[in-house]
């Protein structure tokens, strides 16, 4: 668990998308510090309207990358339409998209929602903790210490805590725990497959999606949990499989329960079974004993394997956790690492979207975007924009038929369609927004 200091710059969505990602860093077990001396990671959500606010940005940021001892994170709308300026000024940040930030700060670590919570509905969307806990002992995590090992209520009570959220008002239910894939192995017996099973057999118009599960979590349920997939449309197509990296050596070094071969199995029959589908996988760069043929390794998997989604986290020491008495890398491997794979990422990810241009596809309406956009999933958990949503009549909790018309690296506009009319597109006007 990290403390975080966020500075938000800009326009009131810019101010909304720090509130998300402050709520998604809360949730996911972090704290605001005092000040960014006292952060592990400090966030610059940043503006761009004019030439003086970019140079005000480029000020900010080097001076956040003095004042913190942690990671400095630059995101925001001057990250996302000139984040090599940030390189270009010396400044040693990671540029991410708003909706990467809170997996960066998790920094390879599990999710710490736990199901002593209630389950929470916010908007449409329900989050849903199935269990406490995991089965591992990862060198590098400090969560463990504090959720303990996997501690899993029975199917029932999270199958009613799903029917409550469906009659809430649910359009999405989010499976979460720090490892869904292990879900039951305290009580002797590997529940996830008939968990999800149950779940999307509870009546009504909602879709599931399965948080993150551990490949050494999943590999012994892998062809069992992709045929729960294949047969329940309610289930996006997604998975998060973390692998971390493409070595074995480091993989054992970071006490991960799988080596890449078993991540390779567990990709495969989610291959074999799904058509248009998500592989979410993280990729912790720079861990202490990794060496160049270590990175060539996770770089070389991120070739083959070709996730739509990946989160690469520059390693950094959690205290009291062993890795954090290891002899680390210098900063300038560290970071050269971390930059070599986010472009490889960038080229992997875009390609992503760019096959999705000219497809047509049912997405749910998922939350409000920025100006009048709303942001969307479709059946495999991408993110779909659609613009001048009240001129069209869409609300949050709409189904609707699109044609992905452009992309944007880690997101695809997208036109509603009129399913009656094959040729019809209707035109975004021209005031639309260019990111949501
Ligand atoms: S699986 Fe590993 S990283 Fe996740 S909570 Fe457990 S020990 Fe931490």
């Amino acid at each position: 668990m990290a403390t975080y200091h966020i500075e938000t710059y800009g326009c009131t969505s810019n101010r909304g998308e720090s509130r998300e990602i402050e709520r998604a860093l809360r949730d996911g077990g972090h704290r605001p510090a005092d000040g960014p001396a006292d952060a592990d990671v400090a966030i610059l959500n940043s503006c761009t309207v004019v030439e003086k606010t970019e140079r005000n940005m480029l000020r900010r940021a080097a001076e956040l990358d003095e004042e913190t001892a942690g990671d400095l994170v630059v995101t925001g709308c001057m990250a996302l339409a000139q984040g090599e300026e940030f390189r270009e000024a010396g400044i040693d940040a990671e540029v991410l998209h708003w909706d990467e930030v809170p997996a960066h700060v998790l920094n390879g670590e599990c999710p710490t929602h736990t199901p002593d919570t209630e389950p929470i509905l916010d908007g449409v969307v329900g989050i849903l903790p199935i269990a406490r806990g995991c089965m591992s002992n990862c060198s590098y995590c400090i969560t463990k210490f504090a959720t303990g090992r996997v501690d899993s209520p029975p199917i029932e009570e999270n199958v009613e805590k799903a029917r409550a959220l469906v009659h809430a008002g649910a359009k999405e239910i989010r499976v979460t725990g720090q490892d869904t894939g292990v879900y039951g192995w305290d009580t002797g017996d590997r529940k996830l497959p008939e968990l999800l099973d149950r779940i999307c057999d509870i009546d009504g118009e909602f879709r599931v999606r399965l948080g993150m599960a551990n490949p050494g979590g999943i590999h012994g349920i892998h062809d069992e949990l992709a045929d729960v997939f294949a047969r329940n449309e309610k289930l996006y197509d997604f998975i998060h499989a973390p692998v971390q990296s493409g070595s074995d050596d480091v993989l054992a070094d970071m006490r991960r329960q799988h080596r890449v071969e078993k991540f390779r199995e567990v990709v495969a029959a989610f291959e074999d079974r799904l058509d248009h589908w998500t592989l979410s996988t993280d990729f912790i760069v720079g861990f202490p004993t990794e060496d160049d043929e270590d990175h060539e390794r996770s770089m070389r998997l991120l070739r083959e394997v070709r996730p739509e989604k990946i989160n690469v986290t520059r390693f950094s020491k959690r205290p009291g956790t062993d890795a954090a008495d290891m002899k680390g890398l210098g900063g300038t491997i560290k970071k050269e690492r971390s930059k070599t794979m986010s472009t490889l990422k960038m080229e992997v990810v875009g390609e992503a979207y760019e096959a999705m241009v000219g497809e047509r596809y049912e997405v749910l309406v998922v939350e409000e975007g920025t100006g009048d956009s709303v942001k969307c999933r479709d059946p495999a958990y991408r993110q779909v924009i659609v613009r001048n949503a009240s001129d069209r009549g869409i609300d949050v909790g709409d189904v609707l038929n699109v044609e992905v018309t452009s992309h944007n690296t880690v997101y695809a506009f997208g036109e509603p369609i009129d399913e009656a009319d094959p040729a019809s597109v209707e035109p975004a006007s021209v005031d639309s927004v260019s990111s949501p």
